[in-house]
């Protein structure tokens, strides 16, 4: 069936209070397919970078067994570069450089054999560039997407449209608070969804996500971590497991849905433990599923 992910492909510098890490991976696209790639494959990634892409990041992703037929090299280019700083609060980051590079003109080109993906996972990029990718592709079984305030602030319109044509929207809670002007959660996801995605998934950081559908509220706790390193990627972590336990499973049931966030939540705990993608380069199946049976300890109860 197949997981097509389009978004960044990057290379970042983070800094945390924790320390620092320098040219290392990254990128939207990167975190959801190695996420997704505990659960399910092909996953097909659709990106671009540039000539200073090195083989070590190349392999950490051929390592995922990461088809990468889709990943456009423009040797004289440079590749989307990011630089973040988070604060003792890692809730609270500051971008220090955003650099485009070859990601300015990008135009995603889809193989063929890309075409046909069931399963569809939109990372955070121009709302018109992922509506492009799907009008390029055959209609597929589930669209999962991502944005954040830049394109909410910048390209309101664009990506009005885009949401017509996603079935599942995840973003943070203040990303849901500016896209709707509702400061209620609740509320919010309500608006999205008359906007077009019949579900939504708002992510609150170290207090878990809240999954919204016409019938269902699912409140997932986050997992108490006592060591954080690096926050970033975590939400891509989340949509790659959420997206790729779907496609695993190709089930859309309200129930599933519910264990795909759990399981989306596991992958975003591992993401966080270590700097840039190490923390999920290398897990055991049988340590995720450990850590999403904790997960069901973490809030269960008895009557009595
Ligand atoms: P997250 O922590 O989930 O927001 O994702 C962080 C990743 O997103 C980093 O690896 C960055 O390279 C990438 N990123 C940051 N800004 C952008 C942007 N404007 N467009 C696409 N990707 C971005």
């Amino acid at each position: 069936m197949g997981l097509l992910v389009v978004g960044s492909v990057a290379i970042d510098s983070v800094e945390t209070p924790f320390g620092k890490v320098e040219e290392a991976l990254g990128g939207s696209a990167v975190y959801i397919s190695i996420a997704a790639s505990y659960f399910t494959a092909p996953i097909r990634l659709v990106g671009v970078v540039g000539g200073d892409f090195s083989k070590a990041h190349m392999q950490i992703l051929e390592d995922r067994d990461i088809d990468l037929e889709g990943l456009q090299i423009i040797k004289e280019g440079k590749t989307f570069r990011w630089g973040g700083k988070y604060h003792y609060d890692l809730n609270v980051r500051d971008s220090l450089y955003t650099d485009l590079n070859v990601f300015e003109k990008f135009d995603p080109t889809i193989p063929t054999g890309f075409k046909k993906s069931a399963y569809v996972c939109l990372g955070n990029i121009d709302p018109v560039l992922q509506r492009k990718v799907l009008s390029r592709i055959n209609k597929p079984r589930l669209v999962v997407g991502d944005t954040m305030n830049y394109w909410i602030e910048h390209k309101p319109k664009e990506l009005a449209e885009t949401l017509k044509v996603m079935d599942v929207l995840v973003v943070n809670d203040s990303e849901a608070r500016l896209l709707t002007n509702e400061p209620n959660l609740i509320k919010s996801a309500r608006r999205i969804i008359a906007m077009g995605p019949k579900s939504v998934i708002i992510k609150k950081g170290e207090h878990g996500a809240l999954l919204v559908t016409g019938e269902t509220i699912f409140s997932a706790p986050a997992y108490p971590l006592e060591n954080i390193y690096d926050p970033t990627g975590a939400g891509d972590a989340f949509a790659g497991g959420f997206v790729g336990w779907l496609a695993r499973t190709d089930d859309l049931s309200p129930e599933n849905l519910k264990r795909a966030v759990i399981y989306g939540s596991t992958l975003a705990s591992f993401c966080v433990e270590k700097f840039s993608v190490e923390g999920l380069r290398d897990l055991a199946y049988l340590h995720i599923q450990d850590r999403y049976r904790s997960f069901m300890n973490l809030s269960r109860f008895d009557e009595k």
